[in-house]
C-alpha cells in the first residue's frame, strides 16, 4: 500500500550535485527562487576539483570564435552540433569574466594587475590559439572555491552534504502525466530516504569514471545522473564516446593521479616493462603522437603482454629542470615512493570524461519535463565523438547558467503533486558487503578489459552478457536490503556499464574516441549520434 508523505520537503530547484555545473546553477537560480542543492559527499568533492589545465575561452586579440569554433568540431569529429559548439565558444568568455568577478584567481600575464583584462593564457593540444585560462595546474580547486564561496554566502541556496540522490521521482509512475517532480534522497548521516519535491530538478551528476577500473575521477563519479535519468525514461546519448587519459600514475594505494601529457612534450618516453620503448612502433610521432593514439598503444602493449602497466620514464632530463618544470608531479611521486628524476614512473592510461550523457536542448532541458541535466552528466552536442581539452569547464558555466536563466519563471501555481514516501518494506540491513564489493570490482574490471579503448563485436558482447547477470544480481540484493551509498552506486555503474556496451555496440565504425577492430574505419553515413531510452535500443539519429 503506498502512503503519501505528510510533509515532503519542497523548493522551487533540487539541484543535485555540487560542481561547476551545479554550483554556477544554483548561484543563477537562487536570485529566482529558492534553491536546495544535495551533494553525496563534501561540497567540494567533485570531478570540477581535480580539473588541472583550465577553462578553455576566446580571451585574447590574437584568437577568435572562428577558431575556437574550428578546433572544437575538428576534435569532435563529425558529431558537435554546431549551434552548441557556436553558444558555449561565444558565452565563454563572458562566463570566465563572472567567475572573476566573484573572485576566482586566474593566473594573469606579466605586469597585469589583478581584474585587469590580461589573462594568461596557454596553449593545449587541439586549440590553435592561446584560450585556456587557468590557476597554476590548480584550475578546477580555484573554480571550485570560488563558486562554493559565492553560493554559501547566498541566503536562498540550502547545501546538503552527504545527501545521495536514490531515483528521480516521475509522475507518470503513479498515473499522473510525464513530469519530473522530485527525488528520493539518501541522508547519509541518518540512514533515512527523503523525499523531496521541486518545481525543477536539475543533474549535475558529473561524470561516470568509476565504471571502469582505472580512471583519473574520484569516487562520486558513478554516473548516477545517466543512470537515475535513464531509469526515469529521458534520453541519454552517444555513451560509446568515453575519453580516456594515456598516463596516470600506476599505484596500489595512490588514487589514479594525472601525468600531464606535457612531460612527453619535455621528453618523457614511454616503455614496456622490460626497459623497450614502443611508440615509434605505433606512430611514427613517436611519444608525441595525440592522445588517443597514444592511450591505444599503451592499451595495446598492457593486453599483448598481460603487464599491469608501462613506464613512463624521464630520467634523461636534468634533475633539476625536472623538479622545476613538473613540481606537483614530483612531490606526488615522490609521495609514493617514485623519484621520477632516478627511476620511470609506472602508468597505465585511465577514464577520463564522459562526452555522451543525457540529452539537452541549448538549456539544459531534458526529454522529461522538470527535469534539467548540466554539465558532464548531460549531452549537449558540444563535444561529439571526443572532448577539445578544457572544454568540459566552459560547458559546465555556459550550460549551468543559461538552464539558471531559462528556469528563472517558474510555475509555482500548482499544488504539490502527492507522491509516496520511501517503502523500506521487508529490506534489511545488508549482510553481505563482500557481495557489492566482489560485483564493483568484476564489472570495472570487465568493463576495462572489454568496453575500454579498443573493442570488438566479441568482446561487447561477453561484456553484455556478464552485465546482464551481474545486474540481476544487484537487483535481487537492492530489493532485499535498505539501501546504501555503495549500493546505488554499484546498481548505477551497472546501468551504465549497460548503456556504454548498448551504444557501443550500434556504432559499426570507429571514430573519434570509439575505436573497434571489426570497423576500424570511419564511415560518412554514421554521422549521427547514438541515441537510447529505456524500451527503445540504441539507435543513430
Ligand atoms: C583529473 C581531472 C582533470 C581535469 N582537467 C580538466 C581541465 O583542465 N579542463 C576542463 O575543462 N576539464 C577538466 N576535467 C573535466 C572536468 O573537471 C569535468 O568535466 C567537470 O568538472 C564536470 O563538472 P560537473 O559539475 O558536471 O560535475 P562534477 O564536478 O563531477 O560534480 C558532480 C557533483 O555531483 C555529485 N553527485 C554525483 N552523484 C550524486 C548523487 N547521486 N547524489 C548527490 N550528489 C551526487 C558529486 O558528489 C559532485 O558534487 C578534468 C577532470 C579530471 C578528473
Amino acid at each position: 500500500m503506498l502512503r503519501s508523505l505528510p510533509v515532503p520537503l519542497t523548493t522551487d530547484y533540487l539541484v543535485i550535485g555540487s560542481g561547476v555545473a551545479g554550483l554556477t546553477f544554483a548561484l543563477e537560480a537562487a536570485a529566482h527562487g529558492d534553491v536546495v542543492l544535495i551533494t553525496k559527499r563534501s561540497a567540494d568533492e567533485s570531478n570540477t576539483k581535480y580539473a588541472q589545465g583550465g577553462v578553455a575561452a576566446v580571451l585574447s586579440t590574437a584568437d577568435s570564435f572562428a577558431a575556437h569554433i574550428a578546433d572544437t568540431l575538428t576534435a569532435g569529429a563529425g558529431l558537435c552540433h554546431e549551434r552548441t559548439v557556436e553558444i558555449a565558444v561565444k558565452e565563454g568568455p563572458a562566463r570566465v569574466r563572472a567567475l572573476q568577478d566573484i573572485g576566482a584567481r586566474f593566473d594573469l600575464a606579466e605586469g597585469a594587475a589583478r581584474g585587469d583584462a590580461d589573462l594568461d593564457l596557454h596553449l593545449e593540444g587541439g586549440h590553435s590559439a592561446r584560450r585556456v585560462a587557468h590557476a597554476a595546474d590548480m584550475t578546477g580547486r580555484e573554480v571550485e572555491r570560488a563558486l562554493l564561496e559565492a553560493v554559501k554566502a547566498s541566503p536562498r541556496v540550502r547545501i546538503l552534504e552527504n545527501h545521495c540522490a536514490v531515483d528521480l521521482i516521475t509522475l507518470a509512475k503513479y498515473g499522473g502525466p510525464e513530469v519530473c517532480a522530485g527525488a528520493y534522497v539518501l541522508d547519509e548521516d541518518s540512514g533515512q530516504v527523503v523525499t523531496f519535491l521541486a518545481r525543477a530538478v536539475v543533474l549535475a551528476s558529473g561524470g561516470a569514471g568509476k565504471v571502469y577500473l582505472y580512471t583519473t575521477n574520484p569516487d562520486v563519479a558513478s554516473g548516477d545522473g545517466v543512470a537515475m535519468a535513464y531509469r526515469a525514461g529521458a534520453e541519454i546519448a552517444n555513451l560509446e564516446f568515453y575519453q580516456f587519459h594515456p598516463t596516470c600514475l600506476y599505484h596500489p594505494q595512490a588514487r589514479r593521479f594525472l601525468l600531464t601529457e606535457a612531460m612527453r612534450g619535455e621528453g618523457a618516453v614511454l616503455r614496456r616493462v622490460d626497459g623497450s620503448a614502443f611508440m615509434k612502433e605505433h606512430d611514427p610521432r613517436g611519444d608525441l603522437a595525440p592522445r588517443d593514439v597514444v592511450a591505444r598503444a599503451v592499451d595495446f602493449e598492457m593486453k599483448k603482454t598481460g603487464a599491469e602497466h608501462v613506464l613512463l620514464d624521464i630520467t634523461d632530463k636534468k634533475p633539476a629542470f625536472v623538479r622545476d618544470r613538473f613540481p606537483n608531479i614530483y612531490e606526488e611521486c615522490l609521495r609514493w615512493g617514485i623519484d621520477i628524476t632516478q627511476q620511470p614512473i609506472p602508468v597505465v592510461p585511465a577514464a577520463h570524461f564522459m562526452c555522451g550523457g543525457v540529452t539537452t536542448n541549448f538549456e539544459g532541458r531534458t526529454t522529461i519535463p522538470g527535469l534539467w541535466a548540466i554539465g558532464e552528466c548531460a549531452s549537449t552536442g558540444l563535444h561529439g565523438a571526443n572532448r577539445l581539452a578544457s572544454n568540459s569547464l566552459l560547458e559546465g558555466l555556459v550550460f549551468g547558467h543559461r538552464a539558471g536563466v531559462a528556469l528563472k519563471d517558474i510555475d509555482r501555481s500548482k499544488p504539490w503533486p502527492e507522491v509516496p514516501e520511501w517503502e523500506v518494506g521487508d529490506a534489511t540491513p545488508s549482510d553481505e558487503a563482500v557481495i557489492i564489493t566482489q560485483n564493483w570490482d568484476e564489472l570495472r574490471r570487465l568493463m576495462w578489459n572489454y568496453v575500454g579503448i579498443v573493442r570488438s563485436n566479441s568482446r561487447l558482447r561477453r561484456a553484455a552478457r556478464r552485465i546482464a547477470l551481474l545486474q540481476e544480481e544487484i537487483a535481487e540484493y537492492y530489493w532485499k536490503h535498505v539501501v546504501t551509498r555503495d549500493l546505488l552506486e554499484l546498481r548505477n555503474i551497472a546501468c551504465v556499464a549497460q548503456l556504454v556496451v548498448e551504444c557501443a555496440a550500434s556504432r559499426r565504425e570507429s571514430r573519434g574516441l570509439h575505436f573497434t577492430i571489426d570497423y576500424p574505419d570511419v564511415d560518412p553515413k554514421l554521422a549521427r549520434d547514438t541515441v537510447l531510452k529505456r524500451g527503445v535500443p540504441a539507435h543513430g539519429r
